[in-house]
């Protein structure tokens, strides 16, 4: 069955009752629906004296399928619930970019997912929409300035904000706008990145309150002057504005598992190109109400993980309790050098070769004093002797591992997961960013690229160089690092599977956020708007007789 088939046979539960179970107040709740609210943060209880436990959902490289953190992220909840705790999830709203590409949605799958997953995959609370627009009025007022006289002496050469699109659409990377003349404004080459790469997206996850998300939206660098004095969008006065565009999306989405455990879906930053991790606010609402939360980062531990750790736990000064990195046969046996169309065949010797991957992820999370726990993610397909090399090898790494079953069994599948993950919150840990904030900008991506890529060393294009000049010269050299980087591999190169050594990492372009307080270091040939892929998952989409959607996947 598709996980659009499970989810449509599920009972869901009003949200105010899903609310009131958690202990939210009633005041607080704003809904969208039956099936999904807004909670006011801002207007919610004191925090309480002690706050839910932090238990981090990351994975090793994956295939281009994805290798199910969301999936284990919504079980582990399930099953942390049936152990008897009190959960709380916390997860990214899904972009409409991988969904009609090539990656399905971001809801969960199978028996482990957040409802109405129909809803939280197209428009949600609209979210996206109103970051897009908030991104895309200063964009409008930066231009407008420029044609309206430019009383800042901006340079139109040397403006770095651009438009977003929350669509994979490779036509739009590169574009020249104000063509027609002196009345259409001033023409200028720009681009489009996908909304989740925005700046705006990424303070929208970090922000802790109304004054905060207004104070970073205004500390945007978007251009330079004809001296090279850098503008930002509180010289522009935009910010007001675009928090009035926020005010709402700000509060936590608050909606449903399968089996009825709270979640919070709320703001969606990709983590190849951006931090890849839901809001600070909705983690920390999360707590509130929770024993225990449970939270995921994008794509491998090498991408999403290093950057909850290095940047979002950092600004928002929380340590995690556990760490939980997911793996699959079927990308071990990828990263053990089998082609995608033969990964559903057995291939023991794969698997082993294929696990020098996951030793590196085991390896690197305890680099921040986390001792992290294997869930491998069971497919049908998968044997119970693949199983048990994959056990053997984890435990021969002095790590705990559990085969985890949610998406077949729901939360049933997971309690002996969600045990170890209980034993392993309680013991204290030496959770501790790999990096200190006053090394250099070269000094931190070194750090990155070595200790957690593996590779040999860094090399800077002619670009990178003089953007680094820059950034030291304005003081921003302070701020953590957002690497930008394939997910593929742990190199900047996406063919180089399993653990690569000896290799270098290009940084092509250095792009500075000083509203979200990071630099993003753009490695290899990752693209800030992913293109479509041959065939789109969107081809095989529709609408039934019924209303429901068909082909979500
Ligand atoms: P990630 O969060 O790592 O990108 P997801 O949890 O979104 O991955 O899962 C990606 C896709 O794989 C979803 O369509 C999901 O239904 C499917 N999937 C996940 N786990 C399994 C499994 N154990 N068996 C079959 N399909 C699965």
């Amino acid at each position: 069955m598709t996980d659009l088939a499970i989810a449509g046979r599920a009972t869901l539960q009003p949200i105010t009752a899903i609310a009131a179970a958690a202990g939210i107040d009633d005041e607080a709740l704003e809904l969208y629906g039956k099936y999904k609210a807004k909670v006011d943060v801002f207007r919610t209880k004191e925090s309480p004296a002690t706050l839910g436990k932090i238990v981090l959902v990351t994975a090793m490289s994956p295939t281009p399928a994805g290798e199910g953190k969301s999936t284990t992220t919504v079980g582990l909840g399930d099953a942390l619930a049936l152990e008897g705790q009190k959960v709380v999830i916390a997860l990214r709203e899904p972009s409409l970019g991988p969904i009609f590409g090539i990656k399905g949605g971001a809801a969960g799958g199978g028996y482990a997912q957040v409802l109405p997953m129909e809803d939280i995959n197209m428009h949600f609370t609209g979210d996206f929409h109103a970051i897009t627009s908030a991104h895309n009025l200063l964009a409008a007022l930066l231009d407008n300035h420029i044609h309206q006289g430019n009383t800042l002496n901006i340079d139109p050469r040397r403006i770095q904000f651009r438009r977003v699109l929350d669509m994979n659409d490779r036509a739009l990377r590169n574009v020249v706008i104000g063509l027609g003349g002196p009345t259409e404004g001033v023409p200028r080459e720009s681009g489009f990145d996908i909304t989740v790469a925005s700046e705006v997206m990424a303070i929208f996850c970090l922000a802790t309150s109304i004054d905060d998300l207004r104070e970073r939206l205004s500390k945007i660098t978007v251009a330079y002057t004809y001296d090279r004095t850098p503008v930002t969008a509180g010289d522009l006065n935009a910010q007001g504005a675009m928090t009035l565009l926020l005010k709402d999306a700000l509060k936590p989405n608050l909606v449903q598992t399968i089996q009825g455990t709270p979640a919070f879906v709320h703001g969606g930053p990709f983590a190849n190109i951006a931090h890849g991790c839901n809001s600070i606010l909705a983690t920390n609402t999360a707590r509130e109400y929770a024993d225990i939360v449970v939270t995921e980062a994008g794509f491998g531990a090498d991408l999403g993980a290093e950057k909850f750790l290095n940047i979002k736990a950092r600004f928002a000064g929380f340590s995690p309790d556990a760490a939980v990195i997911v793996a699959t046969i079927r990308a071990l046996k990828m990263h053990g050098g089998v082609p995608k169309p033969d990964l559903g065949q057995s291939n023991d010797q794969a698997i082993r070769d294929g696990f020098s991957n996951l030793r590196r992820h085991i390896a690197n999370i305890r680099k921040f004093g986390i001792e992290p726990i294997v869930a491998i993610n069971r497919f049908t397909t998968d044997t119970d002797s693949e199983l048990e090399i994959v056990q053997e090898l984890v435990r021969g790494e002095g790590a705990e591992v559990a085969v985890a079953k949610m998406w077949a069994e729901g939360g049933e599948g997971g309690r002996d997961l969600a045990r170890k993950v209980i034993s392993a919150a309680q013991q204290p840990n030496n959770f501790h960013q790999l990096y200190e904030l006053d090394l250099s900008v070269e000094e931190k991506i070194e750090t990155i690229v070595k200790e957690i890529y593996g590779g040999s060393g860094v090399d800077f294009s002619a670009a990178a160089k003089k953007r680094l000049k820059e950034i030291a010269d304005n003081g921003w050299d302070k701020m953590p690092v957002c690497m930008a980087k394939t997910q593929y591999s742990f190199s900047d190169d996406a063919t180089k599977l399993g653990a690569p050594t000896d290799f270098t990492v290009s940084i092509r372009d250095l792009q500075v956020r000083t509203g979200a307080g990071f630099i993003v270091a753009i490695t290899g040939a990752i693209m800030t708007m992913p293109g479509l892929p041959k065939e789109p998952a969107a081809l095989r989409m529709d609408v039934a007789e019924d209303g429901k959607a068909i082909g979500l996947f």
